[in-house]
């Protein structure tokens, strides 16, 4: 089973939640963190990491002399990562837009495009406290596109495992494809305008892609009721409400997971847990 922890927003304990629930579980849990731009899972399971591979991904080029400016590998990318400008005779490649699918390669009759190998970042796994496996991604830092090494990491999933993925925030593609083949989607949110806002565009995300979601509310004592009746407007579940706590904050800001200042939330998870299984039967 693959779950996902995704927030429209960031700062809203995504984190939290994805690491607190993978601690509670511990038992065929496989911990990913997709959020390979800025991974901060490993504050909190501090895993000790055994093994680092580089990725590297193919990056189109073209050979100019080769070319008849025909246009169709412009058309066939999905992405837009091509322009081919006939009359100036010149082929662009957008490489922030391209997802190193190898279709311009494949496609262009006068094998004009071939390839080279461009590092991505790393993929690093480890072991938390003999406990489980622990699994992420860095993006290098001059790298502009993390989706290619985000399905790196993701390669990773064992079907027999319960794999917990832990996204960027947001709703774009990083996350789009964090989410894509989930089995459910843990959408964590706060009470507040902002953090209703972001939610509803993240619903939709899920709803789009089919995948079944479940919100978990944290600070839920601060902010509004305006989240908490959306969720019963849109038939979405509410499967956890976290309140804050100072304790809390002040943990997290020390790489302190929740369920070691508050073991209860151990048997909360769970039962959260629980809930998602029956929701997916
Ligand atoms: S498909 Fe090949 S020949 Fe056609 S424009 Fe692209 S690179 Fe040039
Ligand atoms: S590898 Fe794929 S995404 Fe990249 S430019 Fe070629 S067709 Fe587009």
């Amino acid at each position: 089973m693959t779950i996902t922890v995704a927030s429209g927003k960031g700062g809203t304990g995504k984190t939290l939640v994805a690491t607190s629930l993978a601690l509670s579980l511990r038992k065929d849990v496989q911990f990913l963190d997709c959020d390979v731009e800025e991974p901060n899972g490993y504050i909190f399971l501090k895993p000790d990491i055994k093994k680092s591979e580089t990725v590297y991904l193919p990056k189109p080029k073209v050979d100019i002399s080769k070319c008849t400016f025909c246009g169709l590998c412009s058309k066939l990318c999905r992405y837009n990562a091509i322009s081919v400008i006939k009359p100036k005779n010149k082929v662009l490649f957008f490489y922030e837009l391209c997802h190193s699918c190898g279709t311009c390669s494949f496609v262009c009759p006068e094998n004009a495009i071939y390839e080279e190998q461009i590092e991505k970042g790393v993929i690093e796994e480890g072991a938390v406290k003999g406990m489980f496996h622990f699994i992420q991604g860095k993006l290098k830092p001059s790298e502009a596109n993390p989706v290619p090494l985000i399905k790196a990491v993701k390669k990773k999933i064992k079907k027999g495992k319960i794999n917990i993925v832990d996204a960027s925030p947001g709703t774009s593609c990083p996350v789009v494809q964090a989410v894509n083949n989930s089995d459910f989607c843990i959408l964590v949110t706060e009470p507040t305008p902002f953090g209703l806002n972001d939610l509803t565009l993240a619903v939709e995300m899920t709803k789009k892609m089919n995948v079944p979601a479940g919100v978990i509310i944290n600070r839920a004592n601060i902010g509004n009721s305006k989240v908490k009746e959306y969720c019963i407007k849109e038939k979405i579940p509410i499967l956890l409400t976290i309140p804050f706590r100072k304790e809390i904050a002040v943990a997290y800001s020390k790489g302190i997971p929740l369920v070691e200042i508050y073991p209860e939330y151990v048997q909360i998870f769970r039962d959260t847990y629980s809930g998602i299984k029956d929701m997916i039967k």
